[in-house]
């Protein structure tokens, strides 16, 4: 009888693993399928679809980063200017809403989407961001995860960050992870995933009935720790995957080896999603280890600074690169705004971007802005810095699809060292007065 029952979970998990779509045991509106898979390395093109908002998203994919449910600069009637589908997963972290309607009146509207009036847009919620909920690891402690908000220090219990997910309703949320620095001791960082993974079972436990859970696995700058954490993280029944700890004193360069040490473990049929990677090189990075969500606190920043997305997309785009412009303003993938060269420069800021901003507005009318401190250069250049970021996702997406993403990889990274050692040589010829 026994035999007769193993054979039988045996073949139930090899028909499980052939479905095209992961329909997860739990309730949940989302779906995933990995569609296309790069010959050589770990980088996919994969489909996630939230039924009951009629929302499908090619991955890989950028959730858009906001404060309190919004793009940082974006009013709700802007979105519409943004590509569609592909601007219609929105992240959050629960900790924004510390000083919003309390819980139970969240709840009482109906969750973020009603309480936002978003409802064709998908939810994401992490504990952690890069700009107003950062992990503090070093106040936190076997109860619970220390947050670092704009409303003071958290110490957030698993039981109460559930009472959060379970009133807000997000689509897609993560378990509650410590979080800690890359210089953290070998025990501290032990502690972590100990944590992270008790944590976890605490979330299963008190999980509502929808919504798709995504496992935390952390394990910091140790191959031994961050296996660990995915190998404890696949036993469970998870939606898909949350790899956190970068971003926090990590090296680019070591990146590589703690993705892949945790990706390669994981089951390849759910969708995994990864903090603290933003700039250009670091998303292709975590594209050729297998990831295929991202966050855009990147742009958020770039935008806040006055930078303009610049770098190529296709023939059709071309900025004027000068090589004596560049050196002062720009690095190859941006530009900064504020710098009184564009003063006078009617032209856009990527010939032939089709985002709202290019089609309106010249580079001298933003200067004009930014030197005014007009809130209305951030929401120009948010659009256009968040049209021009999703369709470097599409092109990877196609990259991938075409069977040619590490040619494109390598070709980005190639230009960009190109001419960064360009504006470099031109700016110390100008600052050489013997050249
Ligand atoms: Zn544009």
């Amino acid at each position: 009888m026994q035999q007769t029952e193993l054979q039988q979970h045996n073949i139930n998990k090899t028909q499980t693993q052939q479905q095209q779509f992961n329909t997860n045991q739990e309730k949940t509106n989302m779906k995933f399928a990995v569609k296309t898979w790069c010959k050589s390395g770990g980088a996919r093109v994969g489909l996630l679809q939230l039924s009951s908002l009629g929302i499908e998203i090619e991955t890989p994919a950028l959730m858009l980063t906001t404060r309190k449910g919004l793009p940082a600069f974006i009013s709700p009637d802007h979105l519409s200017f943004l590509p569609s589908p592909d601007s219609r997963l929105l992240q959050f972290s629960p900790m924004h809403f510390m000083e919003c309607p309390d819980l139970k009146t969240i709840s009482n509207i109906g969750g973020v989407h009603r309480l936002l009036g978003l409802q064709g847009y998908g939810f994401v919620a992490v504990p952690r961001d890069s700009i107003l909920s950062l992990p503090e690891g070093s106040s936190s402690n076997k109860n619970g995860a220390s947050f670092e908000t704009p409303c003071g220090r958290f110490l957030v219990k698993p039981l109460e960050y559930m009472k959060m997910i379970s009133s807000m309703k997000p689509d897609l949320w993560v378990s509650l992870a410590d979080e800690v620095a890359a210089s953290v001791t070998v025990k501290r960082n032990k502690a972590s995933v100990d944590r992270t993974i008790t944590w976890l079972d605490a979330c299963i436990s008190l999980k509502p009935s929808d919504g798709a859970l995504f496992g935390s696995i952390v394990g910091g700058c140790s191959v031994e720790e961050r296996t660990r954490c995915a190998q404890e993280v696949a036993k469970r029944n998870v939606s898909g995957y949350y790899i956190g700890g970068f971003g926090l004193g990590d090296s680019i360069d070591e990146r590589s080896t703690y993705l892949h040490a945790v990706t390669d473990l994981l089951p390849k049929e759910k969708p995994r999603q990864v903090c603290g990677l933003g700039l250009p090189e670091e998303v292709l990075q975590g594209i050729a280890a297998g990831i295929d969500l991202f966050d855009s606190t990147y742009i958020y920043h770039l935008t806040l600074e006055g930078f303009a997305l610049i770098f190529p997309l296709n023939d059709k785009c071309k900025h004027k690169h000068d090589s004596q412009l560049c050196a002062v303003t720009s690095d190859y993938t941006k530009i900064n705004l504020k710098a009184t060269i564009y003063r006078k420069d009617t032209s856009r800021i990527v010939e032939g971007c089709t985002c709202y901003t290019c089609q309106n507005h010249t580079k001298a009318y933003i200067n004009h802005l930014l030197n005014v401190h007009e809130m209305l250069a951030q929401i120009l250049l948010e659009i256009h810095n968040t049209h021009h970021y999703l369709s470097f996702f599409r092109l990877i997406r196609e990259a991938i699809t075409e069977g040619k993403f590490e040619e494109f990889r390598q070709n980005f990274i190639q230009n960009r060292r190109r001419h960064l050692l360009a504006a470099s040589h031109s700016t110390y010829e100008q600052e050489s007065p013997m050249r």
